[in-house]
């Protein structure tokens, strides 16, 4: 059984106070629950003091992006075990905001997964095609192809601590959500792949959210589908009144 996993993606967004406040309002919403995981992924300037102000409670703090290499004349990047020394236990590698605006390969995007498994983190490996690929029926081709290069070299043992995201570049801050159906079909994809690389039982125990442009009106129809485990969310994710509804989504089963 996997339990379902609500992930805050705040991007450039936020800053001290209004982080805090938010995280606050998180805080005291999960309780002690333990029917679902969540998680914020603040600006790295915020990783430190959301940390903090999360300690005690059942809510992971997680990066939104680090760099391949562990140490070194990188300027401007900050390395896993940096994350790690701050609370971070998480990190998105692969968002496509990374690859598509950053241009960040898969090579790279598989470095980054091997450099913060390295230092103790799980990853949220986010996979997805643009429109074009879509209409061009490539989705399977791309995603598929992302997966597999991300993951590789990753020992079974090592899966365990990721989390794939199917997020359709085309859904991501647009208001186009996929279909149930789509995010079904992908997801049952992603899955197989998973099983041919591992094995079915390995597959079966990792978690695949959804990505894009889920909101509260949306999410409970994403949430009933039986292969997608959860969302990683941007914009709902930056208020407490649109983010609060998601982490709740599976109890409107
Ligand atoms: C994201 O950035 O991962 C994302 C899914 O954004 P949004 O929810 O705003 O579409």
């Amino acid at each position: 059984m996997r339990k379902p996993f609500i992930a805050g993606n705040w991007k450039m967004n936020l800053e001290r106070k209004s982080a805090l406040d938010l995280v606050a309002r998180i805080k005291e919403h999960v309780g002690a629950r333990d029917d679902v995981d969540v998680a914020v992924f603040p600006p790295f300037v915020y990783v430190d003091e959301v940390a903090r102000a999360l300690r005690g409670s059942k809510i992971a703090v997680g990066a939104q992006n680090c760099c391949d290499e562990p140490h070194g004349a990188f300027t401007g990047e900050i390395s896993a075990a940096q994350l790690a020394d701050v609370g971070a236990t998480l990190v998105i590698l692969g968002h496509s905001e990374r690859r598509h605006v950053y241009g960040e390969g898969n090579e790279l995007v598989n470095r980054k997964v091997h450099a913060a498994l390295d230092k103790g983190l799980a990853v949220i490996l986010c996979v997805g095609e643009t429109l074009e690929q879509r209409q061009a029926k490539q989705t399977e081709k791309v995603i598929g192809g992302q997966l597999t290069a991300g993951l590789a070299g990753v020992s079974a043992r090592d899966l365990l601590k990721i989390t794939i995201a199917y997020e359709p570049v085309w859904a991501i801050g647009t208001g186009q959500v996929a279909t149930a159906k789509q995010a079904g079909e992908a997801h049952a994809y992603l899955r197989g792949v998973l099983g041919g690389v591992y094995t079915d039982s390995l597959a079966d125990q990792t978690r695949i959210q959804y990505g894009g442009s889920v909101k509260p009106d949306n999410v409970k129809e994403l949430l009933l589908v039986p292969d997608v485990d959860g969302c990683l969310v941007g914009g709902a994710s930056l208020k407490a009144e649109t983010f609060l509804p998601l982490i709740d989504g599976r109890r409107m089963r």
